[in-house]
């Protein structure tokens, strides 16, 4: 279920179009819907169902804390967190989901472009 909000912006401070929280897809009231906006969010929509959602949030934040230490800027940060990693590179993948493997996110933990 997609929600407009300009909640977006402060939620993600102005990095993100769109937030994932299954199992609402939040998107900013300025921002286009594109097929590849809503391919990205359904990729985290998967990820926090075989997370058990909950954990999606917690390993999200404690990874994002451990990539600000590593890249020391936040933007990089963000884009770095696997599951980040996976939703970007595979967004414009409109098929990217019917052959996905469970837990895909985890090969990105160590390299932005796995494989
Ligand atoms: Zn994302």
């Amino acid at each position: 279920m997609i929600i407009r909000t300009s909640l977006v912006r402060i939620l993600s401070f102005g990095f993100a179009s769109g937030i994932c929280l299954y199992p609402f897809v939040l998107i900013g009231k300025e921002i286009e819907v594109t097929e590849r906006l809503l391919n990205h969010e359904k990729i985290h929509m998967k990820q926090q169902l075989e997370t058990l959602i909950l954990p999606f949030y917690l390993w999200y934040l404690i990874e994002f804390i451990i990539r600000i230490l590593q890249y020391r800027n936040f933007e990089k940060a963000y884009r770095n967190i696997s599951f980040e990693r996976e939703a970007y590179y595979f967004e414009s993948h409109i098929e990217y989901l019917n052959r996905r493997k469970r837990y895909a996110w985890t090969g990105f933990l160590d390299q932005e472009n796995p494989g």
